[in-house]
């Protein structure tokens, strides 16, 4: 029998291959990777210097002990290049693989802005452990670091930077921070706290050039302030990676569309993760895909398991001004009703007909998750 093939070896990847092997599942499987297979958690790149963390230390598992823990073949530093779900094959760096099932765990990529100026192409992002290497040896000779993205990412880096004592600097064209998440007294709330430990913010101007200046680089905004720093790291989102499947003919949208079973459009084609729009919603956090993988290693092994969301707040890892959201599906209409001030915020989100569909906390106020919940109308 062919085996069952996952490609990526994120949390989505080991994820599934996991749960297949504790749902019993005692057959062939390989997992593919262009990276070099080590097992981490991808969330713990933002908030390492905090934490103590080296690179060393952020992985917990070669491929090597992922091999033997999880009886499997693991391909390493190779790229799937094409999918025929016809014939139930996949082409990795030339070579034909037969697969029983397949399950793309291929996560999302980096939006890459295209900068301008003489200093573009040296912009640091941060999606995996080899960049985050990267981005440590940059840090070793910097004080002075410019983040590109207000959003998630971008003010978890900021808060990690400054605890380490960094000089940051955020430009985004954003009206306030996480400005996608959060409603505006909650992201002043946090731009605030971060302000108090020396983050300078330049919010609403950006004109896309990053030119070398000396040893750093340096950007002109529009407003005519002049950001010197010694490196940039652009954290401006993510998009799925959905262009081997659309290749293959797959049906995309936002991500690789699945049912609830994460059945892509293709018979013995699954997508989890970051990749995944699950019945239309493409949830890029580890909640979601924990709850997906486990679904799917009990479809997969013969028992059809819905993924049943129930509500997944967000937690923000800006330690100065923690935050915990739940917000609104994109397009929602309605409006945020918020109280609290700099120590904290509660908000929450209501539809015209007034049925709460969102809430946020922050600062001194996050201990309110479990009561909040229970305000939500059921998931
Ligand atoms: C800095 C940072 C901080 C974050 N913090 C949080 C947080 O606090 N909370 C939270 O919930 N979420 C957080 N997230 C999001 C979370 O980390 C992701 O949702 C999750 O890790 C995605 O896992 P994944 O396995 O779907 O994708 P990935 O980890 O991106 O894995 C994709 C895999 O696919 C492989 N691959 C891709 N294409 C191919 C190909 N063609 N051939 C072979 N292999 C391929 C890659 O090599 C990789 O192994 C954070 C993300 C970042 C970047």
């Amino acid at each position: 029998m062919n085996p069952v093939i996952i490609i990526g070896t994120g949390l989505a990847g080991y994820g599934i291959a996991r749960e297949l092997r504790k749902n019993e599942y005692s057959d062939g499987l390989v997992l593919i990777t262009v990276d070099d297979g080590q097992f981490y958690s991808k969330p713990m790149l933002s908030g390492a210097l905090g934490k103590g963390h080296s690179v060393e230390s952020l992985a917990m598992s070669s491929a090597d002990r992922m091999t033997s823990e999880l009886d499997a073949t693991i391909l390493t530093r190779k790229t799937v290049t094409a999918i025929d779900t016809k014939g139930h094959t996949i082409t990795v760096d030339g070579e034909t693989c037969s697969y029983s099932k397949l399950v793309l765990a291929i996560g999302a990529s980096p939006i890459r802005l295209p900068f301008k100026g003489d200093g573009a192409g040296e912009v640091l992002t941060v999606n995996n452990l080899v960049d985050y290497a990267q981005f440590r040896e940059r840090l070793a000779d910097a004080k002075r670091v410019g983040i590109i993205g207000p959003g998630l990412i971008g003010s978890e880096f900021a808060n990690d930077l400054l605890g380490a004592g960094y000089h940051v600097e955020l430009i985004g064209p954003d009206k306030w921070p996480i400005s996608t998440l959060l409603p505006v007294q909650a992201g002043r709330a946090l731009q605030q706290s971060l302000s108090n430990a020396g983050a300078k913010w330049h919010l609403e101007t950006f004109n896309g050039a990053i030119e070398k200046h000396g040893a750093g680089y340096r950007t002109q905004l529009q407003n005519g302030t002049t950001v010197d720093v010694d490196l940039f790291l652009s954290a401006v989102g993510v998009r799925p990676e959905v262009a081997l499947a659309k290749e293959a003919g797959l049906e995309v949208n936002r991500g690789i569309v699945t049912d609830e079973h994460l059945l892509t459009s293709a018979s013995d084609v699954y997508a989890v993760g970051d990749c995944a729009e699950v019945a239309g919603r493409n949830l890029p956090y580890v909640a979601p895909l924990m709850i997906a993988v486990k679904a799917l290693g009990k479809t997969m092994t013969g028992t059809p398991t819905p993924v049943v969301y129930p509500h997944m707040p967000v937690i923000i890892k800006t330690t100065l001004h923690p935050i915990v959201t739940l917000p609104p599906s994109p397009g929602s209409v309605g409006k945020w009703s918020v109280a609290g001030g700099a120590e904290g915020v509660v908000g929450r989100f209501f539809s015209p007909e007034g049925t709460m569909s969102g809430f946020c906390l922050t600062g001194n106020r996050v201990s309110e998750k479990g009561a909040m919940i229970k305000e939500m109308p059921a998931a």
